[in-house]
């Protein structure tokens, strides 16, 4: 068995911030990531990808991304600032060292390793939620005659041209595989079960996230209500689209439900122009086709379930049930836990960007990871 001052677990964004951080408060911290790359989750997202936040307000604390990136980065530019962050400040994560366990162990915790166990004062959770990709069922679903795959595993339309393709769920991965899909001559149908809530990626030219961001002390309510003119008219009516407006506004929906607003980079002028189709809930899937809640069936060839993601971290966390609720997400992220010792970056989703957050999350965890190592050693 080893020791390490901290362990962070993941190497992706909030885990580099975080490790950055931790060695800027002049701790030594452990990174491990099961996977043998920095950002390899990003290196897996779909092909069209660009950050929907801008790169003034994405960037990782200590390291502003090149402006040479433009206002909204690639994927694989992203993937790339990863890469040098990571070179800039030395982090040299274990690779293809996966997490199985943290345990209590007296005052700290045992990381039980594929390759052995680590003994820390300090652990942080920055694994994200790519391994809990959730795939809602319907009756029918195994007789169906095409493809049907999560959006984690869509890459580009390519497989796709000519064919219908039913997109459920509209979020922002929904959303732009339905764009991605339009433009590459397949036709796409939106399911949309639930009330939305649409915002353009930008406003008066400006990207909407720097209003979000101006506003961050208001309450939601207000800022929801003062928001509530301009984005109608920027967004104009959705209901003639098919789509029921959220009764929340963007910013209670976040901080309230944890759900994201669409940030809308062109699929609903498809949808305005017929090219792509919305209809409601799936009831059930046919051979060749779905049928919808309202009882129309459609044909279709292939099926991509944009429906989110569910992290548990039970499995991972066993004796950390005070950090948890009843379904394994993390009760606060980016700032102390209950269980001492213990803490997550990035686990929340924010009305200022996940990527922001992020950054302020690393710079408050691990100034309390410093702040109670010094106390321990007191
Ligand atoms: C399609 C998509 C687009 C997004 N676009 C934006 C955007 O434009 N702006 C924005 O602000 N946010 C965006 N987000 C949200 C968020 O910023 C990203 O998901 C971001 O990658 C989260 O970073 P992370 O480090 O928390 O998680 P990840 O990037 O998912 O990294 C987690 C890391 O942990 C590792 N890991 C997991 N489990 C273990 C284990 N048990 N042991 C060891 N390693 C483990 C994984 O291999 C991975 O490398 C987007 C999310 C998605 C899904």
């Amino acid at each position: 068995m080893s020791s390490a001052e901290a362990v962070v677990i993941g190497a992706g964004p909030a885990g580099l911030a975080t490790a950055q951080q931790l060695r800027r408060a002049g701790l030594k911290p452990a990174i491990f990531d099961k996977a043998d790359t920095v950002g390899a989750v990003w290196r897996r997202h779909y092909d069209r990808l660009h950050l929907h936040t801008p790169r003034s307000l994405s960037g990782l604390p200590g390291l502003p991304m090149p402006a040479s990136y433009g206002r909204y980065p690639s994927r694989a530019q992203f993937v790339e600032y990863l890469e040098s962050y990571a070179q800039a400040f030395a982090l040299e994560p274990a690779f293809a060292t996966p997490v199985r366990s943290v345990r209590r162990a007296g005052r700290g915790w045992r990381v039980e390793t594929g390759e052995g166990s680590v003994e820390t004062a300090i652990v942080v959770v920055a694994t994200g939620w790519a391994d809990f990709p959730h795939s809602p069922t319907w009756p029918g679903m195994e007789a169906f005659g095409g493809p049907i795959l999560h959006s984690s595993a869509y890459r580009n339309a390519e497989p796709y041209a000519g064919k219908r393709v039913l997109v459920v769920g509209f979020g922002n991965s929904g959303a732009e595989i339905a764009l991605d899909l339009c433009e590459a001559g397949a036709e796409p149908t939106l399911s949309v079960r639930s009330p939305v809530r649409v915002l353009p990626r930008d406003l008066f030219g400006l990207p909407i996230l720097g209003f979000a961001v101006a506003q961050r002390f208001l309450p939601a309510r207000i800022a929801d209500a003062i928001n509530a003119p301009i984005i109608r008219l920027a967004v104009g009516p959705l209901e003639p689209l098919g789509l029921e407006v959220a009764a929340k506004g963007p910013i209670r929906m976040i901080k309230e439900d944890g759900r994201v607003p669409v940030l809308d980079i062109g699929a609903l002028a498809k949808i305005r122009d017929g090219r792509i189709a919305v209809r409601g809930g799936v009831a059930r899937f046919g051979p060749h086709s779905v049928t919808f809640d309202d009882g129309v069936c459609e044909p279709f060839d292939a099926a991509i379930l944009a429906t989110g993601f569910k992290p548990d971290l039970r499995a991972l966390l066993p004796d950390a049930a005070g950090a948890l609720d009843a379904d394994g997400r993390p009760l606060v992220s980016d700032r102390p836990t209950a269980e001492p010792g213990l803490f997550f970056v990035g686990a929340i989703a924010s009305p200022t960007g996940q990527l922001r957050q992020i950054a302020i999350g690393a710079a408050r965890v691990a100034e309390a990871a410093a702040r109670r190592l010094r106390e321990g050693r007191a």
